[in-house]
């Protein structure tokens, strides 16, 4: 079962990224280790956070994939949250904080994967940011008595500094199975 990546929900089928589910958590895992160590701002952390959450361990097999657009992003914040998430990708290409994962990442395999998802994130402008997807999302977390997370950006203590979202470490919960 695989995962599909894509810019919008109507993107033409020849445009979208497909790929296995280990290989989905992988170059998900490089790109929010990269995120985890250069998100700085309130915005920036959200995002990573959101992206932790896509996890077969969490979404289950064949549910990781999403579109670009359905990403937390805001209207007016949309052009530095874009240039964010595309240095973090750069940044997991140099394989930042790859060391923190318990099983080696494939660079073969993974930066390619980067590759092809920095193009999906790259064609992805400001008229396909629908605000209800954050606050939607925003609204989960005092639903369940999580806003500390929004708050706080507690981060994993054994994969030092990994932001945790609502369901713990994203490491962690791989490294569980
Ligand atoms: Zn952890």
């Amino acid at each position: 079962m695989a995962n599909t990546f894509m810019v919008h929900r109507n993107s033409p089928a020849e445009e979208c990224f497909r790929l296995g589910n280990a290989a989905s958590d992988e170059f998900l895992d490089a790109i929010v280790l990269a995120g985890s160590a250069l998100a700085e701002t309130e915005r920036e952390k959200q995002l990573i956070i959101w992206l932790t959450l896509q996890h077969t361990n969490i979404c289950g097999m064949g549910n990781v994939g999403f579109e670009i657009a359905e990403m937390p992003w805001t209207k007016a914040g949309f052009d530095s949250e874009k240039a964010f998430i595309l240095r973090c990708i750069e940044a997991a290409k140099t394989k930042l904080w790859w060391d923190r994962r318990r099983y080696p990442l494939i660079e073969e395999l993974v930066i390619p994967w980067l590759e092809s998802f920095g193009k999906l994130v790259d064609q992805m402008t400001v008229e396909y940011v629908n605000e209800d997807e954050l606050n939607e999302w925003l609204s989960w977390f005092p639903e369940i008595g999580k806003e500390y997370i929004l708050r706080d950006f507690p981060t994993c203590e054994k994969h030092k500094g990994m932001l945790v979202s609502l369901y713990g470490c994203r490491l962690c919960l791989e490294e569980k199975g």
